[in-house]
C-alpha cells in the first residue's frame, strides 16, 4: 500500500490502525432479489501522525443510501444543543446562518430560523456557520474546513459538530468506519484544522448522540481577542487520556470488532438451536458492517426491520437478509429483536410496545461482545 497522504494537512507520516477488510458499501442495498455478489471496497482507517486526523483510507464508492427516517434521539439532540448555543450568545434574532448539513439528514434550519435567524443562500456569507455531520463526507478535509471557514462574515462563529473519536474509542465502535466518512474527528485533530483556516476554539458543548457527539464553537482569530474557554481545555484533556492520537490505542478497535462479531454470531446461533427466531431492526450502516464481519445470514436472522420506506424490499449489503418493514416485525411476534442502533431504544419500546406486550425483548447488539467465543461462521481478520 502507499502510503495515503492526510486528508487535512498532506502529511504522509501516519498508521494503519483498523483493517476491516473487504466489505460492500453500505450505502448500496440491492434489491431482495438481487442474489448478489455485492461490490466489496478495503474500509480501513489511518491515523496521522503530524495533525492527529483520523480517516478513511480509500474510498471507491458513491453514496447510494436511501434516505433513512430521522430517530428522534437525533431531533432531541439538536433542540439541547441549538438551546445551549442561543444561551451562550452565539445565535441570535437578525443574523444570518449558512448550513452545511449531512446528506442523512438532521437539519438545524428550521430550528434556527425559528429563533429568529435567516438562512442565506449558497455561498453567500453567514453570522453563523453551521456544520453538522456534514464536514466527514468531504474527501478533502482542507478544502472543505477552508470553504466553510470562508463563509463566515466578520465577528461570526463558526460551529462545527461530529460523532467524536474519543467516543469511538472509549465505545469500542469499530463500526462507525464506514465507505464515505473519511474524518473521525477530535477536538484535538481539529485545533490544527481550524488554525490553517485562521481560527481557534472559543467553547464546546458535549452530548450523549451517538455514545458521544461534540459541537465546537470557533472564531476568526483575525476578529480579535479571545480564548478557549474551560470547556475545550476540558475536552482536550479527557481527549489526551483517551488516547486520540496513539495508534496503539486505535489499533485496540479491531480487537472490538471481533469480540461483537463473535458475540452476534455465537448469541444468533444459540436463538436458532433453541428454535427462537429472531429478528433485527435498524438497517443502518453500522449493522452492515457488524453483519458482514460476523457472517450472518438469513438463516439466523431472517430478516432487519427498519423504519425507512426506501429501504423496506431491498436486503443489507454483503448478506442476504431482507430489510423488513417494522408493521412485518411485530406481525411475526419475534422473541428478541437484535437493534443495532444503541440510541433508538427508547423510541423503539415507545414505538412498537407490541413487541414486548407479545413477550419479546430488545437486545443492544453492541452488548453482545464475546471475546473468548468459538469463530464458527466468522469472517476472519484480513
Ligand atoms: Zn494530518
Amino acid at each position: 500500500m502507499t502510503e495515503p497522504a492526510c486528508r487535512a494537512c498532506r502529511s504522509r507520516a501516519g498508521d494503519l490502525v483498523l483493517d476491516l477488510g473487504d466489505q460492500p458499501p453500505c450505502d448500496y442495498f440491492p434489491a431482495a432479489g438481487d442474489p448478489g455478489p455485492d461490490p466489496e471496497y478495503p474500509l480501513q482507517m489511518w491515523l496521522c501522525a503530524a495533525c492527529g486526523l483520523a480517516q478513511l483510507v480509500a474510498d471507491p464508492t458513491v453514496p447510494e443510501e436511501p434516505r433513512g427516517a430521522e430517530p428522534a434521539a437525533l431531533v432531541a439532540q439538536a433542540e439541547d444543543a441549538v438551546r445551549r448555543v442561543a444561551a451562550a450568545g452565539l445565535a441570535g434574532p437578525g443574523q444570518r446562518v449558512a448550513e452545511y448539513g449531512s446528506p442523512h439528514g438532521g437539519s438545524w434550519l428550521p430550528l434556527l430560523t425559528g429563533r429568529g435567524l435567516t438562512a442565506v443562500g449558497d455561498g453567500e456569507p453567514a453570522d453563523v456557520v453551521l456544520d453538522c455531520f456534514g464536514l466527514m463526507h468531504a474527501a478533502d478535509q482542507a478544502a472543505a474546513m477552508a470553504d466553510r471557514a470562508a463563509r463566515v462574515a466578520p465577528g461570526g462563529v463558526l460551529l462545527l459538530q461530529f460523532h467524536s473519536l474519543e467516543a469511538i474509542i472509549t465505545g469500542g465502535q469499530w463500526n462507525a468506519l464506514r465507505h464515505g466518512h473519511y474524518a473521525y474527528y477530535s477536538t484535538t485533530a481539529l485545533t490544527p484544522m481550524l488554525a490553517r483556516a485562521g481560527y481557534s476554539l472559543r467553547t464546546a458543548w458535549r452530548f450523549g448522540l451517538y455514545g458521544g457527539t461534540v459541537l465546537l464553537a470557533a472564531r476568526r482569530d483575525a476578529d480579535g481577542t479571545g480564548r478557549a474557554g474551560a470547556a475545550v481545555n476540558d475536552l482536550l484533556a479527557s481527549e489526551a487520556h483517551a488516547g486520540v492520537t496513539d495508534p496503539a490505542v486505535l489499533r485496540r478497535l479491531g480487537d472490538s470488532a471481533l469480540a461483537r462479531a463473535r458475540g452476534l454470531h455465537g448469541w444468533l446461533a444459540a436463538e436458532n438451536a433453541a428454535g427462537r427466531r429472531v429478528l433485527g431492526y435498524g438497517a443502518a450502516s453500522r449493522a452492515v458492517a457488524l453483519l458482514r464481519r460476523s457472517g450472518v445470514d438469513r438463516h439466523l436472522l431472517p430478516g432487519v426491520a427498519d423504519a425507512s420506506p426506501g429501504k423496506q424490499g431491498l436486503r443489507m449489503p454483503g448478506t442476504d437478509i431482507p430489510v423488513i418493514s417494522p408493521g412485518q416485525l411485530v406481525q411475526e411476534k419475534p422473541p428478541a429483536v437484535v437493534l443495532f442502533l444503541s440510541d433508538l431504544l427508547p423510541e423503539v419500546r415507545q414505538s412498537y410496545p407490541e413487541i414486548e406486550a407479545a413477550g419479546g425483548r430488545w437486545v443492544d447488539a453492541d452488548t453482545l461482545a464475546c471475546p473468548a467465543a468459538g469463530s464458527g461462521g466468522l469472517q476472519q481478520d484480513t
